[in-house]
């Protein structure tokens, strides 16, 4: 099978909703869509979203990237997965969240051309993947409003967004806690928003809210200050910034840091590193979760069936599109109470609406 065409797509995202972290805004998904066909007549999908805060990237460096990764792939075989995988990374060692969307679609190629759905490609079962709804930063006073809305429309996690000011943090989680009552699980995300000391001390002061877990509390260049917060927190840290490659996990394995990990394509560089980096997760007896960025249903239903790939995932952070103005996929993962189900048919099982397509500027 050989590669004989490679599109690629400025996909602009409304959003209902203004997001705001730690360290960045982001008020629509800038992202690209990468649809690679084959000589078989297959074609695959795949969608970056870069958050350039965290990643180094944005839609304009990701649409110049993909031209330059169109020409290294052009030609070759896309079933090779490794081979190509790996060219990519030596071609350009960083860039993960434009990679991840041509191994997406790389990914599935493969399933389909194996007719099966890419969870069971990957080695994975159905499983339940129930995921968080997040709250991002905003005012104290909308904040149980909030969560209110996200329980009525029947989720049971709620991820809220901390690390800028901490009495609003304390204040908001608060809020949270008071609204939604003790049954429902409530996780926050720091986004490196505080230093070691500060960590210890806001970790502390929440845990009277009964949080599963903390994401990030601390710069990613601190390594020992996310350990240090690791040993002196009642929440249990769970690494996200800090845990891109394969070799970020190890160190974090090798160093003992953390419990848990937060695997995200737009990170890994696609899936055949987000696998490698669940492996050795699993054999450091450490917990994954799988996250996400702004991806539409396209993207988030690749990072869905990585979810249900390996029982190492035990976390499950799938609210990328929850926000979206508008949808434009056809098939990938359905959402029912806080559920993500999964599409049966070979492949992703996603792809973009043809109408959409016609609107998004192609180069
Ligand atoms: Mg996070």
């Amino acid at each position: 099978m050989k590669i004989t065409r490679i599109r690629i797509f400025k996909m602009d995202i409304a959003r209902t909703d203004v997001f705001t972290i730690a360290t960045m805004k982001l008020e629509k998904a800038e992202n690209v869509l990468i649809g690679i066909e084959t000589d078989e007549g297959l074609t695959g999908w795949g969608e970056a979203s870069p958050f350039h805060a965290l990643v180094g990237e944005t839609q304009r460096i990701d649409l110049a990237v993909a031209q330059e990764l169109r020409e290294l792939l052009l030609g070759k075989n896309p079933l090779e997965l490794a081979d190509r995988v790996g060219e990519m990374d030596a071609f350009l060692p960083h860039n993960p969240t434009i990679k991840s969307a041509f191994d997406m679609a790389l990914y599935d190629i493969a399933a389909q051309a194996a007719g099966m759905p890419l969870y069971q490609f990957l080695g994975g079962t159905r499983r339940p993947l129930e995921t968080d709804f997040t709250i991002s930063i905003g005012r104290v006073e909308e904040a149980g409003e909030k969560a209110r809305q996200v329980v009525e429309k029947g989720f049971r996690i709620i991820k809220i967004k901390v690390g800028i000011s901490d009495t609003e943090d304390y204040r908001r989680v608060e809020a949270i806690r008071q609204t939604v009552g003790d049954a429902l699980r409530i996780r926050v995300d720091a986004n490196q928003g505080w230093d070691r000391m500060q960590a210890v001390a806001n970790l502390n002061r929440l845990a009277e809210f009964d949080i599963e877990f903390c994401e990030q509390p601390c710069r990613v260049a601190d390594v020992q200050g996310l350990k240090y917060v690791s040993a002196h927190s009642p929440i249990p840290i769970m690494a996200d910034e800090s845990v891109f490659s394969p070799v970020d996990a190890l160190r974090l394995v090798e160093q003992d840091v953390v419990p848990y990990f937060n695997i995200k394509l737009s990170k890994s560089g696609g899936l055949y590193r987000a696998l490698q980096i669940a492996h050795i997760a699993e054999a450091g007896s450490r917990k994954c979760m799988v996250g996400c960025m702004s991806e539409s249903r396209l993207g988030l239903t690749a990072t869905a069936h990585l979810g249900a790939a390996s029982p190492v995932f035990q976390f499950f952070d799938l609210d990328s599109f929850f926000e979206h103005a508008e949808d434009p996929v056809i098939g990938g993962v359905q959402v029912k109470d806080g559920f993500i189900h999964l599409p049966e048919e070979p492949g992703l099982g996603a792809r973009p609406d043809e109408t959409f397509l016609k609107r998004c500027e192609e180069l």
